[in-house]
């Protein structure tokens, strides 16, 4: 209904009235309340056989960390308060099944309660051809051990075109939305992301998100959309994009919420990729969430993110009330915390 009232290119000529618009849907579905969790990543290994070109990440350091390690970090996670462990890692060549379900097991041997929010569909794709099973069995068997919801990452740009040349070696498109669904469909929730500002252009970043929408329609398992711009330091693609303009970013905040209206209640400004007043601002464009404290932040460090590794809950806190937003604390799910 509403996108019958507005023409997609108005929307991109019309940036003023486009920030307007997102903001007063962003009032209707979820008021001035702006959500954050208290969360910690962790990033076990960095050695990746994919070779993705806006990583900047892959094989840096070349480490893994052991089991004891992964317990360890999730002891002082719990110690923090952290609702939530999110959990991922590059693609090792041998890890199947078992490998990941011991990561699981790790968390629950430290703590039954925490969330486990972990493996994105390229690693479930991954640990399936290890294992000579069906993402469903392998999907179904991290649920029994305790996986709560998944990142949606991986996803990138949905176009396979673009993908040919930024991650060839990554799952497909069809791929991510199977993936996707089956988990929708298993009662495991999932985050939706882009990556833009690379190869790709408004065509392809809308085709993105109409896509996300359909899905959301049909099973109504994505938590939230997150558009990440492309961080280009310390990458191969960098050398050749240099990533979006800081109004380009609240735009696709903005373009976000009017097109997943009101299918995907929460749009996150992710405080990392934007920086910190960036995020500020775009809580004025439609974004409703902040995402995470984040303790342990090495994926976008490695590729030039200068926010800062973690936010103490107070400091997130004081950034959304700094906005003139209402700030609260939330668990994955985004069930409110007292
Ligand atoms: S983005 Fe992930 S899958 Fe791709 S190279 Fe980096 S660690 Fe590997």
């Amino acid at each position: 209904m509403l996108m019958a009232m507005l023409a997609l290119d108005d929307l991109l000529k019309n940036p003023f009235e486009t920030f307007r618009i997102a903001d007063e849907l962003r009032k209707e579905l979820v008021g001035d309340t702006v959500t954050y969790v208290v969360n910690r990543n962790i990033n076990f290994t960095d050695i990746c056989i994919n070779d993705c070109k806006f990583c900047s990440f892959r094989n840096r350091r070349r480490y893994l960390l052991s089991i004891e390690e992964i317990r360890r970090k999730v002891e002082e996670a719990v110690e923090f308060g952290c609702t939530e462990v999110c959990i991922q890692g590059g693609l090792l060549p041998d890890a199947d099944l078992d490998f990941y379900v011991s990561i699981l097991h790790a968390v629950r041997d430290v703590d039954r309660k925490i969330h486990i929010h972990a493996f994105s569909p390229m690693e479930v794709v991954h640990a399936a051809r290890n294992s000579g099973m069906h993402v469903e069995d392998v999907l179904r068997t991290f649920k029994k051990e305790g996986l709560g919801s998944m990142p949606g990452t991986a996803a990138e740009i949905l176009d396979d075109r673009i993908r040919a040349h930024i991650c060839p070696k990554k799952l497909k498109t069809a791929e991510w939305i199977e993936v996707i669904k089956l988990a929708h469909k298993l009662g495991i929730p999932t985050t939706a992301t882009i990556m833009y500002g690379h190869m790709d252009g408004w065509d392809e970043r809308i085709q993105h998100i109409m896509l996300i929408k359909k899905i959301q329609q049909e099973t109504g398992g994505f938590t939230e959309f997150i558009p990440l711009p492309f961080m280009w330091r310390n990458n191969e693609l960098g050398k050749r994009f240099r990533g979006s303009s800081g109004f380009e970013d609240l735009l696709m905040i903005a373009i976000s919420r009017i097109l997943l209206y009101p299918e995907v209640r929460n749009i996150q400004a992710s405080w990392v990729k934007m920086g910190l007043k960036l995020a500020q601002a775009a809580l004025h464009v439609g974004a409703n969430d902040l995402g995470g404290t984040l303790m342990e932040e090495n994926i976008s460090k490695s590729a030039g993110a200068t926010a800062g590794e973690y936010l103490t809950p107070e400091e997130l806190r004081e950034l959304i009330a700094v906005a003139g937003r209402v700030p609260r604390q939330r668990d994955t799910l985004y069930n409110l915390i007292e």
